[in-house]
């Protein structure tokens, strides 16, 4: 069974932050800081794979109406947004979800910032032609 299904059907708790027909918005219950929360579609998708585009879109106009509730109601002025799809990209339950994840200045979440920097890959011009002809040829 889908622990996020069970969310959307009342059998599981959740602290919920906001709903409407086709998408609901909870409180992680492992925040990596506070207001940490989670959008997903009520319908059972399991990534970005399967999910149809109609359905994306309804979860991300969820997830701009919660970095907005955030702001007004929390004074977050900054977000990161992180889906992740599939075991290799550590997606941890499979259906579809976005993590709205407020950001505060001085917070230490460097996990974007530091990891990203450190992972930086040189690539040269002819390299990067080869990338760019490969996606869209
Ligand atoms: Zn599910």
């Amino acid at each position: 069974m889908c622990i996020f299904c069970d969310i959307v059907n009342g059998k599981e708790k959740s602290y919920k932050i906001y709903e409407n027909k086709k998408t609901l918005a909870f409180l992680d219950i492992f925040p990596i800081s506070k207001g940490h929360i989670l959008v997903i579609p009520k319908t059972h998708y399991e990534n970005i794979y399967d999910i149809d585009e109609e359905t994306l879109q309804e979860v991300f106009k969820t997830v701009k109406k919660i970095t907005h509730i955030l702001k007004e109601k929390m004074e977050i002025n900054g977000v990161n947004l992180i889906n992740s799809n599939t075991k290799i990209a550590n997606q941890s339950v499979f259906h579809y979800h976005v993590h709205v994840i407020p950001r505060r200045e001085r917070d230490n979440l460097n996990f974007i910032g530091e990891w990203w920097v450190k992972k930086i890959i040189k690539f040269n011009g002819v390299e990067l032609d080869e990338i760019k002809n490969k996606l869209i040829k």
